[in-house]
């Protein structure tokens, strides 16, 4: 999926996980959702195989267990773990389950007319979830 794509499913994802929380809060774990949501791609920027070991999920696991008490740090895994989720809707795919080697794999092309209608769907799901009586 495009980098764009990536911060709205990152961010509004995130918000639709913590209903009720207190502001703060949640705009900690919102930012940290928006950062988490581009580290998997930091692949490119570094030259090292892309959709490979920064798509595996253990890696937002284990910053989910070492900063559980850190807003920033959950969001940062969360936006991490949609991140990676978004990515297996892809045709291309992704094997997140390291040390399997499973390939996950979908139906939409990254750049895609589908990426975008999912993209706008997720939102307005996402919007009419929080204007519902
Ligand atoms: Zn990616």
């Amino acid at each position: 999926m495009m980098k764009k794509s990536h911060l709205v499913i990152g961010i509004l994802g995130t918000l639709a996980l913590q209903p009720g929380a207190n502001l703060t809060n949640m705009l900690i774990l919102t930012a940290g959702a928006a950062v988490g949501s581009t580290v998997p791609d930091w692949d490119l920027i570094l030259h090292i195989p892309h959709r490979g070991i920064t798509h595996w999920l253990i890696w937002p696991a284990v910053v989910l267990l070492a900063g559980h008490a850190y807003p920033f740090l959950i969001g940062l895994a969360l936006g991490w773990i949609l991140h990676i989720a978004a990515d297996a809707l892809t045709v291309e795919g992704l094997r997140p389950f390291w040390p399997l080697t499973w390939r996950v794999r979908g139906f939409l092309t990254t750049g895609g007319l589908m990426e975008y209608f999912f993209v706008i769907g997720a939102m307005g799901s996402l919007i009419y979830y929080f204007m519902k009586p």
